[in-house]
């Protein structure tokens, strides 16, 4: 009898198999693609993933071992997401058992049995009753319990955060008997038959047919670009497309940006539809992720709302595909696996033969450029939905304008007037901390990070200088490292600063602040929505975190401080980001009634792209921008990949990426491609964290043949002596060339 080989992706850096012998006692059956394997490797004990089974092997005899454990009786990965994740390693050039990784649970990687473990669901007592007076004081409670209502089936103890219910209601709910909590394994859930919990709006004739053109094709692959202006109402179309998709039995798969997954979207989903709905997002525990993806793969979860990595969740009845925000640079992984998730998840929709829906207001210019040759369908919502206008835009040339704490004066008068109508203001700086750099005013002496090509920022509540791209934190000096003059001044505005200028200008009004660092207690984001919706005249200072996924119908004004970098960046996608970023931020304004106005305060008032995008739109802005893209064949008119190294030393660095242009140069002169090779070259940031940085950009118009070179050199990077006391990785279709 020969011999049976296990063929096994294992987490390593390595892009290849390994060979296994299969433990004794197990039966051949039991050998699917798809299981988990324990196996020795090196000194340690890993878990792979079984590919293959073969009778042959290059291993030779004495250096072949013993797998140690079967861990699954069936795959663990059903065949269309094993497939989908093979494509993924294909195409982003990165190791099959690491992709496997990436798309697992943790606990699963870890070994863990794909077993439930008991779900608790909260629920309201039949006779509870909202008017009870005993609620008359408590409005938290009355709330919850308002929601519990809106669930027959129950709702989710995990699912209560993301709904803005806190525990300590629901405890006390209980006490007075208004609501109980029951345990019950997500098997014996079942669909409910009454699938909505809320009725649907009726459309506007621009929605209807944007869903008349998607419902009718349920059945079969399409690409749909859902162009809608913010507000227009396309969550409502989304909301109504999956209904349809319950109603046919079918599971829903829905991605959002890593930072919109605030209550208000999934609350919409939640209160719309009594439905079992799975989250998967980084603030799920690993156990409530693991149960999560059991009940998707089970059928057991008719709706998955996740970020980018639930697009590998497993879901048999899979029948439809969200894609929200989809210019969004959080779907782009920027580390490991770099892969794009709505890219990837168009490859999935066209494998499982359903739909998938991209919508934004800001759409890529790549989907924008499918959509134009015909790959994509293009829909539009042009106006919004709840009657309100699109706001009107004022550019403020500040060149010969005094600025105090990043706001010009004409500015603070049309905040004064905002507030004096009793309506609220949205600053908006993309630059946390107070001054992105503390300068000495004696010899000119800046804060840089002593690891980075990068100042750092100076943050005054902990009064330290930070570094943004390390991490690197240093106490304020009390004197300049170099002359020791202690007339240090900060430079320049971030968040901070200005919330703090606008606090003492307007003494009445509350100044919020919504960063990173402002929001990091938790609850703390949710207090200052409290004040926002409780719809007083107040003051949001913030940077992009307020430009996702909220409404602020009280906000009239927005003001956009600093977005000129986006003008004369390096960085061929900068005026992209910027547009979008503007209209992002601008959609939040005006949302009910009241027209909103938005005031951008440039040194470029006039620049050619800002003027289109201010005065013509988005679209306008995009073919522009898109035309000046192919002039210079950059994408999407060509394509490229990134080939990235950094080490302690710039000349191993080096020495590796001229290795890599040699090798590069031999398999483009073998296979007369068009593939051209630019660099290597330093990275835009040198240093960053004690790192020396280098690349190597390809670029070609002819996608093939950019693969098959990729194919060919990596396969020789991973041998190559000079690539093993550095690091480098490969970047396909790289988002962010830094
Ligand atoms: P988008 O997702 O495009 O930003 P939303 O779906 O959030 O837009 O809709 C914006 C607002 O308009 C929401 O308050 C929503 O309830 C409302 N809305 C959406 N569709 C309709 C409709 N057909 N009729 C009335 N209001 C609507
Ligand atoms: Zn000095
Ligand atoms: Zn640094």
């Amino acid at each position: 009898m020969s011999e049976l080989y296990l063929r096994i992706a294992l987490p390593t850096p390595l892009r290849r198999l390994f060979d296994y012998l299969a433990p004794s006692c197990v039966s051949s059956t039991q050998l699917q693609a798809g299981i988990r394997v324990q196996v020795p490797f090196g000194k340690r004990n890993i878990i792979g993933i079984l590919v293959e089974t073969c009778q042959h092997t290059d291993v030779p005899k004495e250096k072949l071992k013993t797998a140690i454990a079967i861990l699954d009786n069936q795959p663990l990965l059903p065949e269309p997401i094993f497939k989908l994740c093979q494509w993924t390693a294909n195409y982003y050039q990165h190791g099959l058992g690491d992709t496997f990784n990436w798309a697992l649970p943790a606990l699963l990687r870890q070994g863990e049995a794909p077993a439930h473990k008991a779900q608790y669901f909260w629920h309201a007592a039949k006779e509870a009753d909202l008017e009870d007076p005993r609620l008359k004081r408590a409005p938290r409670q009355r709330q919850a319990l308002q929601v519990l209502a809106q669930h027959p089936n129950g709702l989710a103890d995990e699912l209560l955060s993301a709904v803005s219910i806190n525990r300590e209601s629901l405890k006390l709910l209980e006490e007075k008997g208004l609501a109980y909590q029951q345990q019950r394994t997500p098997k014996n859930t079942t669909a409910s038959k009454n699938i909505l919990a809320k009725a649907p709006l009726s459309f506007n004739p621009e929605q209807q047919t944007a869903f008349d053109a998607i419902a009718s094709n349920l059945h079969r692959f399409n690409c749909y670009l859902l162009a809608g202006v913010t507000g227009s109402g396309k969550t409502e179309v989304y909301l109504q497309l999956i209904q349809r998709c319950l109603e046919q039995g079918k599971q829903a798969l829905v991605l959002i940006p890593e930072i919109n997954l605030g209550p208000q979207t999934v609350n919409r989903f939640t209160q719309r539809f009594n439905a079992r709905i799975a989250l998967l997002h980084s603030h799920v525990n690993d156990r409530q992720r693991l149960d999560a993806w059991i009940n998707a793969r089970e059928g057991n979860a008719d709706i998955v709302i996740g970020t980018r990595s639930a697009l590998f969740t497993p879901m048999p009845k899979l029948g439809l595909i969200i894609i929200d925000e989809e210019h969004d640079a959080s779907y782009k992984q920027q580390e490991g696996l770099r892969y794009h998730a709505r890219d990837v998840a168009i490859v999935r929709a066209r494998q499982a033969n359903i739909p998938i829906v991209l919508g934004s207001a800001t759409p890529a210019l790549e989907s924008l450029q499918n959509a134009e040759q015909g790959r994509y369908a293009l829909l539009k919502l042009n106006q919004r939905a709840g009657g309100a206008t699109v706001p009107s835009f004022i550019r403020m040339d500040t060149q010969s304008l005094p600025l105090t704490a990043g706001i010009a004066a004409p500015t603070q008068k049309e905040i004064e007037r905002t507030l004096a109508l009793g309506q609220q203001v949205l600053v908006f700086i993309n630059r946390r901390g107070f001054a992105p750099v503390l300068m000495c005013n004696e010899c000119g002496w800046t804060s840089r990070c002593p690891r980075c090509d990068a100042f750092t920022t100076y943050h005054q509540r902990s009064n330290e200088l930070r570094c943004h791209h390390c991490g690197e934190q240093q106490a304020h000096p009390r004197q300049c490292p170099q002359c020791q003059s202690v007339d240090l001044r900060p430079i320049g505005a971030g968040t901070e600063r200005t919330e703090e200028r606008l606090q003492v200008i307007f003494k009445k009004t509350p100044v919020l602040r919504i960063d990173r660092d402002s929001t990091q207690r938790k609850g703390s984001l949710d207090e200052m929505l409290g004040i926002i919706n409780s719809g007083k005249a107040c003051i949001l200072v913030g940077t992009q975190m307020l430009a996702k996924g909220h409404h602020f119908p009280k906000v009239t004004l927005v003001i956009i401080l600093d977005v000129d970098g986006g003008l004369y960046s390096a960085d061929f996608r900068a005026s992209e980001r910027m547009a979008q970023q503007i209209i992002q931020v601008a959609g939040r304004a005006g949302r009910a009634g009241d027209r909103g106005r938005v005031i951008i305060q440039s040194q470029l008032a006039d620049h050619p792209l800002l003027v289109q995008l201010t005065e013509s739109g988005y679209f306008a802005f995009a073919q522009q921008a898109l035309s000046e893209r192919r002039s210079m064949a950059l994408p999407p008119f060509s394509f490229l990949a990134l080939l990235r190294a950094d080490g302690f030393k710039s000349e191993q660095v080096n020495l590796f990426l001229d290795d890599a242009l040699t090798l590069a140069e031999q398999i483009h002169q073998q296979n007369n491609s068009s593939v051209e090779l630019l660099g290597p070259v330093p990275a835009p940031m040198e240093r960053k964290a004690g790192r020396y940085r280098a690349q190597l950009l390809l670029q070609s118009n002819d996608r093939k043949q950019l693969h098959q070179l990729l194919n060919q050199l990596i396969f020789n990077l991973e041998k190559l002596p000079s690539g093993r006391s550095i690091r480098w990785s490969i970047d396909v279709d790289p988002i962010d060339l830094f």
